[in-house]
């Protein structure tokens, strides 16, 4: 493929778990990717150790002391990349005219700005950064549609939904009769309801078949990553709540399916390496390697599954009935709903509340408060500043 010119990475969130598997599956193949620029929130070392292996034209740190921190060792490494900081220099690696394709892998609501301009300028957007979406809702596909961008999920969920449907979207609706979400349950699928009071944040980020960021490992346990992906389906594919389904498979082989109007079912499937998906994005509609193991079937001993309204899942994961709660409420819901989220899971990795205490501030937070329907980014950022200081109220009343 010498003869086609390079594709043109911004990865934003670089040093984090999408991030650093993203840079793998790009160290694969030179030939055909190069990096434009990395971000990342405050990891100087981490990435000044990227910027000398990946030499990209840019490195952004979202907070200034890092930037200016990371200016001097690239300067002192005698580096070329030029080193910037802040909100608009996120933005503006995202809408760069050279810049081919942008992988988003900030965590929270922090990257819907520059998933938002890049979608305006019309890039390849690989969205593993669900939050931005979850909060973004309309506005975010308006940006999309407006922009000419193309728009291709990394969530291995998602990717999966969208490695089972026909190439051509605008057939989806007539075909579609659901889309199965598949969740692993994550450590505490087995656990008496009860118990789940007393569970530390070293448990809670044990995940049984994924390494990841503390944050959506604290998703995985309560089960609100799940939310958060059924209102990101709702979104990427155009369907109803009702068309969206989630079932339990501990083993994260088939990572969702879709379920077609003659109910035929087509699933995708692979060992659980996020490498499959980052990959897919960066060479839809191609293939290319990935650096995953393959899928050994002789050694697999059984797929399970498991309803949700069995086994006192019900119980156990109440987060998860907030996905259809806030999509059938007014739009914005979900923004109130994702923000006052990020400031619970923050607040038990601070040790100010119990586990079991998530979910309480989520539902508090979505009953306090109603907003008008967002228009644009101001307004989403607006309903998301709200939601957090709602959210804060409460985690503040029943810290202990
Ligand atoms: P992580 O915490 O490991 O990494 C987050 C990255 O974002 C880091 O580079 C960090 O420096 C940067 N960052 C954090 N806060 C920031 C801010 N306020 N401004 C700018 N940059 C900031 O997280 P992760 O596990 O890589 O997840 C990233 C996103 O991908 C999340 O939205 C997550 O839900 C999604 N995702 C992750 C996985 C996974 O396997 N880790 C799978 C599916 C989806
Ligand atoms: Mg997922």
């Amino acid at each position: 493929t010498d003869t086609q010119a390079k594709q043109r990475i911004t990865v934003l969130g670089s040093t984090g778990s999408i991030g650093t598997n993203t840079l793998d599956v790009l160290g694969r193949h030179p030939d055909r990717f190069e990096v434009h620029a990395l971000t990342a929130s405050s990891q100087v070392e981490a990435m000044l150790a990227q910027c000398a292996r990946f030499k990209p034209r840019v490195a952004v740190m979202a907070q200034e002391a890092a930037g200016r921190q990371l200016a001097e060792r690239v300067r002192a490494e005698g580096l070329v990349t030029e080193v910037r900081w802040g909100a608009a220099a996120l933005d503006e690696v995202s809408f760069a005219p050279e810049v081919d394709a942008v992988m988003a892998a900030i965590v929270g609501a922090a990257g819907l700005s520059p998933c938002l301009a890049a979608a305006r300028a019309g890039k390849r957007l690989l969205l593993a950064n669900k939050e931005a979406l979850v909060v973004g809702g309309e506005v975010f596909l308006a940006a999309v549609r407006q922009g000419g961008a193309t728009l291709l999920p990394i969530d291995s969920e998602h990717s999966a939904i969208f490695q089972s449907l026909p190439d051509d979207p605008s057939t989806w609706g007539q075909r579609i009769d659901k889309i199965i979400l598949t969740a692993s349950g994550g450590p505490f699928r087995a656990r008496e309801p009860q118990s789940l009071r007393d569970v530390t944040p070293e448990q809670a980020c044990a995940h049984p078949n994924w390494v990841m960021g503390r944050k959506i490992s604290v998703d995985s346990a309560t089960m609100m990553n799940k939310a958060l992906e059924v209102i990101e389906a709702r979104y990427l594919f155009g369907v109803t709540p009702d068309q969206l389904e989630v079932v339990i498979h501990p083993q994260s082989i088939i990572h969702s399916m879709v379920q077609y109007k003659d109910n035929s079912v087509v699933a995708q499937l692979g060992t659980p390496d996020m490498r499959v998906p980052i990959a897919y994005g960066l060479s839809w509609p191609e293939r290319m390697a990935s650096g995953a193991s393959p899928l050994d079937f002789k050694s697999l001993s059984a797929m399970t599954f498991e309803a949700m309204d069995a086994h006192g899942h019900t119980e156990r994961f109440p987060g998860l009935q907030l996905a259809w709660q806030t999509l059938r409420a007014r739009s914005g819901s979900c923004a109130i709903l994702n923000a006052a989220n990020e400031i619970a899971v923050e607040a038990f990795l601070n040790r100010q509340i119990r586990f079991d205490q998530i979910h309480a501030v989520n539902q508090a937070t979505l009953s306090a408060l109603t907003l008008a329907e967002p228009g644009c980014l101001d307004d989403l950022m607006d309903i998301d500043r709200q939601g957090r200081e709602t959210a804060r109220g409460f985690v503040g009343r029943w810290a202990s």
